[in-house]
């Protein structure tokens, strides 16, 4: 008896149970023209159906964002919603595009041919009429038993202040405008016109464009930010309920397999699981991507938001292929090393669904050699205030570089190497160095970096603490710089930790000044005439990325030695020196460096304390 009853529960559910998905696979048609025409079938496109479903009554969601590549059916879901809480669960809805001037093109194209296509939506919506009626649709504003569903453009103020929607669409909100007239971000203001409803239902989907001004990718960030996760044919295990992150696949860019030469594909596209190293066909990933075998969205953080990340390598048979999306970024390549970015930037919004980052270009480091000036190695420059010094401590040597700071602002690399030994740092720090004129320099003051071989470090800067600082870099500090005495220490010292990224932004804003502008005089950087591709290619051996600067090549020890040398220049408050004065360097005199800097050099870093 209770089999018969669960039979009649799978086929002949009551209608009132439907979720989105479900709806689609009964009511809906896609027009003719499409790029699959006729009945809706949701397992055509399987990664669609878990956001559906979320934004079903049935769910407790209210906030859905997808961060997509473009032509894979995320406008159409939005379309499945539309339908679904038209006909089936009649609600007020708002769907918002990029312009006001789109909203007329896709309410035609796109609304009301689905409403002509699919019968029970066309009975239920109140046909235009010609002559205003407040019984009768327009062309933006559509009527139907039970509620309504009005479109905006982003840019239209006034669609901001009306009455509450219960359903809110957010169509590629990339094209969004960025502030309404200085009210904030559309996103929010948007969102704010549903929160009087329990049960509201909020879609949000888009394709990035560039890294830090993307209206999607911070929505995203603000999500569970999930993958689909797909089995793999060859070794994920079939159980079901113990599939997960760390024996499923996703498709990314790196774990595709093919040959090319010179910028031109020779040969099909593969995916190699990162698992089990099996190749794997294009064809096979129809069952690979059916959520009856297991396919998944797996969050990435737990977050009421759902977030969901989906590129075009996912797009179904017949649609984007492998080949395809391949081919693209090969000619993205060829582009890109003759400097030409757009199809690169291109690729990474529209087929990876990632922002692009304008930063992450990194110098060729012979662009670098440009900086050199014709003074010799050891020779201190003109105009010089001080002069600093920084060491990068390594397992068995040492890197350091030696800079002028003079006035105006400007940097000079002196000198830079490595050494071996202790003894030799010991050399280098008290070493002389003379200008043109037979002026006699000291090194003011050396950073050393303290990350590693901290004990040695402190040891060190203990002996020599005329001259001499331990130093570390912290990403995660919230200041730019802080010091603070090491109690449990036998002998005390001052540690002085920095934000790398905020000096590193620095250095590299100095080096960009005068590479732009070879006539700037002021805020820049120079290298003695010997320097080489040794600090050159240290010095562009990382990139900025939105979160920090991250390294891509090995060896990046000088360009960490510019880096304590720019907070040195800023301890000092090097950038306040505008021209020569009394306090040019005399003799050396005794200093006592951790006394004597703190309290003198008060007024800029307390700030940041
Ligand atoms: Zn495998």
């Amino acid at each position: 008896m209770s089999l018969v009853i669960n039979l009649f529960k799978k086929y002949f559910r009551p209608i009132e149970e439907l979720t989105i998905s479900e709806w689609a696979d009964r009511y809906r048609i896609l027009p003719s023209g499409s790029a699959e025409s006729g009945r809706w079938r949701t397992s055509r496109t399987p990664y669609l159906k878990e956001i559906m479903d979320e934004l079903s009554p049935q769910s407790k969601t209210q906030k859905c964002v997808v961060i997509k590549a473009t032509q894979l059916g995320f406008s159409e879901l939005g379309n499945n919603v539309i339908g679904y809480y038209t006909h089936h669960d009649p609600r007020t809805i708002g769907m918002w595009l990029p312009t006001e001037g789109m909203v007329e093109r896709h309410a035609k194209k796109k609304i009301w041919r689905m409403i002509e296509d699919t019968k029970v939506l066309k009975e239920v919506v109140s046909p235009r009429i010609r002559g205003k009626s407040s019984e009768t649709s327009t062309i933006s504003q559509i009527l139907f038993k039970g509620g309504s569903l009005s479109l905006y453009g982003s840019n239209q103020s006034s669609s901001y202040r009306s009455d509450s929607i219960n359903v809110i669409i957010k169509d590629d909100v990339d094209g969004f405008t960025k502030d309404v007239e200085g009210e904030g971000s559309p996103m929010e203001l948007i969102d704010n016109r549903a929160d009087s409803f329990a049960n509201r239902k909020i879609y949000t989907n888009g394709t990035p464009t560039i890294e830090n001004d993307s209206h999607i990718e911070l929505e995203f960030e603000n999500s569970s930010q999930a993958d689909y996760y797909m089995p793999c044919p060859y070794c994920t295990p079939k159980d079901k309920t113990i599939q997960d992150k760390n024996n499923m696949v996703v498709f990314e860019l790196d774990n595709f397999t093919y040959n090319e030469e010179n910028y031109k594909l020779i040969s099909g596209v593969s995916f190699v699981c990162p698992h089990c190293g099996s190749i794997i066909e294009e064809r096979e990933k129809t069952l690979m991507m059916d959520y009856e075998n297991g396919a998944k969205y797996i969050d990435k953080v737990e977050h009421e938001v759902k977030g969901y990340r989906i590129n075009s390598f996912y797009s179904p048979l017949g649609w984007v292929t492998w080949e395809q999306i391949i081919r693209e970024y090969l000619k993205a390549k060829k582009a890109e090393s003759n400097n030409n970015k757009r199809l690169m930037k291109r690729f990474i919004n529209t087929r990876l669904a990632k922002p692009y980052s304008e930063l992450k270009e990194v110098l060729p480091y012979q662009e670098l050699s440009k900086l050199k000036i014709d003074i010799d190695r050891g020779i201190v420059p003109d105009n010089t205030w001080k002069i600093i010094m920084s060491v990068d401590v390594q397992g068995n040597h040492f890197w350091y570089e030696v800079r002028a700071l003079q006035y105006a602002y400007k940097f000079h690399v002196i000198d830079y190497g490595r050494v071996e030994t202790w003894e030799q740092v010991n050399a280098l720090i008290r070493a002389t160095y003379h200008d043109i004129k037979g002026d006699v320099f000291s090194i003011f003051i050396c950073a050393i970096d303290s990350g590693f071989k901290k004990s040695e470090v402190y040891n060190f800067c203990s002996e020599n603490s005329d001259i001499c600082i331990p130093i570390k870099g912290k990403a995660t500090m919230e200041s730019r710089y802080q010091q603070r005495t090491q109690e449990k220490e036998i002998q005390p010292i001052i540690l002085h930790t920095i934000n790398p990224n905020y000096f590193k932004d620095t250095l590299q804003s100095h080096i960009l000044n005068r590479l732009e502008n070879q006539d700037r005089e002021e805020h820049i950087m120079t290298f003695h005439a010997q320097s080489d591709s040794t600090i050159f290619k240290q010095y562009v051996a990382e990139h900025r990325e939105l979160k920090g600067w991250v390294a891509h090549a090995k060896d990046n020890h000088l360009w960490d030695c510019g880096t304590y040398n720019t907070y040195l220049s800023e301890l000092l408050q090097h950038r306040t020196k505008n021209k020569e004065h009394e306090e040019r360097p005399k003799k050396k005199k005794s200093r006592v460096i951790h006394r004597g800097i703190s309290p003198n050099y008060h007024g800029s870093y307390l700030d940041n304390y």
